[in-house]
């Protein structure tokens, strides 16, 4: 090895071979060293916030990807509701879409949201699909209201794609498809496309299998949620033809979260704190699910663990109804079963007596409405009380569970 010589040779650099970046930097050096010290300090504060900006910004993968529909808008008001109400359909099922896209962006900053309207305006049907379906969307939520010819049908259920030929099932997607034929075009980009030909699903059901069972599994946790915590009568996870769930490739879940053709459903559904609890109840399904299939990295781990109550978001409205709904002369015990489904339920000493209330109203007929809807789930001495204060504790209550 002796005698080996190694020949280190220094790469000279010419001046013509510089970058033009290289260049420029010198030629910046250059002209801050003829310029004043305060120009300069201004070039570096813009340079070091440019570095900071680029280091806060630096996008991070989301864990999956959301898109969630208000149904109808715009030229389509979906389902008129008894017609009490100016809202139709369309209203409710934004002002759901937004609060559940505010709770979820609020606690999953890992998550993409992907709105497929927030104002009122009717993005096509197909248009909605082409949007889901071309951002590869993990998951898609179609928020709807339901309508029947009698005002007694009442109760949510989530529909996911399938074959069932049952009444129900070919009655809603019907309803919810309706306005596809009046679009423009109809003809030539929904061909093929018939809600109530089993054929029609038989091409459709290979596309969406794979995805079968995710949006089963949602939908029963969707479900779950509305009957459990929110108290409404469950009408179960069915399969149907709606558009949006034949056609998205993904798993898709449309829910219909209550006949506003039934008078107390739309009452609730048209009130905020009934909108509040059926976001709620949506954002908790949604939690579920997500752990499972598109869990968040450690360190983006959602943040607080508490589970959300409605009266989270803002501060209490003074006065606040509510509606009494017991007395006990000792405190309940918070998985007391006449407190299940109540998750806005509070506790109050009056006189030596414990007493129980549901809902955050800020309007009396909320609560008159609420107060009905208490009667009839075996409440009957159901009253609605007055409270002054924007905080629990100023107005002397208590939140009977977290959630
Ligand atoms: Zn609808």
């Amino acid at each position: 090895m002796e005698g080996v010589l190694i020949h280190i040779r220094a790469r000279k650099i010419s001046a013509r071979q510089t970058t033009r970046k290289g260049r420029d930097v010198l030629d910046l050096m250059e002209r801050m060293k003829r310029q004043s010290k305060l120009t300069k300090r201004a070039v570096l504060w813009a340079m070091g916030g440019l570095i900071f900006l680029s280091v806060a910004f630096t996008p991070v993968a989301p864990s999956m990807v959301l898109v969630i529909d208000a149904g109808h808008g715009g030229s389509d008001p979906g389902n008129l509701g008894t017609g009490r109400y100016k809202a139709t359909e369309k209203t409710v099922t934004l002002d759901v879409a937004l609060l559940l896209r505010d709770y979820i962006s609020e606690r999953f900053p890992d998550v993409e949201i992907v709105m497929t309207r927030d104002g009122d305006t009717y993005p096509k049907i197909r248009e909605r699909v082409k949007l889901a379906n071309n951002i590869n969307a993990d998951l898609f939520i179609s928020i709807h209201c339901d309508a029947f010819t009698s005002p007694n049908a009442v109760g949510s259920s989530s529909f996911v794609m399938g074959m069932d030929r049952s009444k129900e099932s070919l009655r809603v997607s019907m309803q919810e498809n309706a306005f596809i034929s009046r679009e423009q075009d109809y003809e030539t980009f929904y061909e093929g496309f018939k809600p109530d030909d089993p054929d029609t699903y038989i091409a459709l059901s290979l596309r969406q299998s794979i995805f079968l069972q995710q949006s089963l599994e949602l939908g029963s946790l969707i479900q779950t949620q509305f009957k459990q915590r929110v108290g409404r009568k469950d009408r179960g996870v069915r399969q149907a033809g709606y558009y949006v769930t034949c056609f998205t490739q993904m798993p898709s879940v449309l829910v219909e979260l209550g006949f506003l053709t039934n008078p107390t459903e739309e009452e609730f559904l048209n009130s905020n704190s009934g909108q509040e609890l059926m976001a709620s109840a949506l954002l908790r399904a949604f939690r579920t699910y997500k752990e499972k299939y598109h869990p968040a990295p450690e360190s983006r781990r959602e943040t607080p663990a508490i589970e959300l109550l409605p009266e989270e978001k803002t501060a209490l409205p003074s006065p606040t109804f509510r509606v009494q709904i017991m007395t006990a002369g000792l405190p309940l015990k918070e998985d007391d079963a006449r407190l299940q489904g109540l998750p806005s339920a509070v506790e109050y000493l009056r006189n030596g007596l414990y007493k129980y209330a549901v809902g955050n109203c800020a309007k009396s007929a909320e609560a008159n409405a609420l107060k009905v809807q208490m009667q009839k789930q075996g409440f009957s001495d159901a009253f609605v009380v007055k409270f002054e204060g924007t905080s629990f504790e100023s107005q002397g209550v208590k939140p009977v569970r977290k959630n």
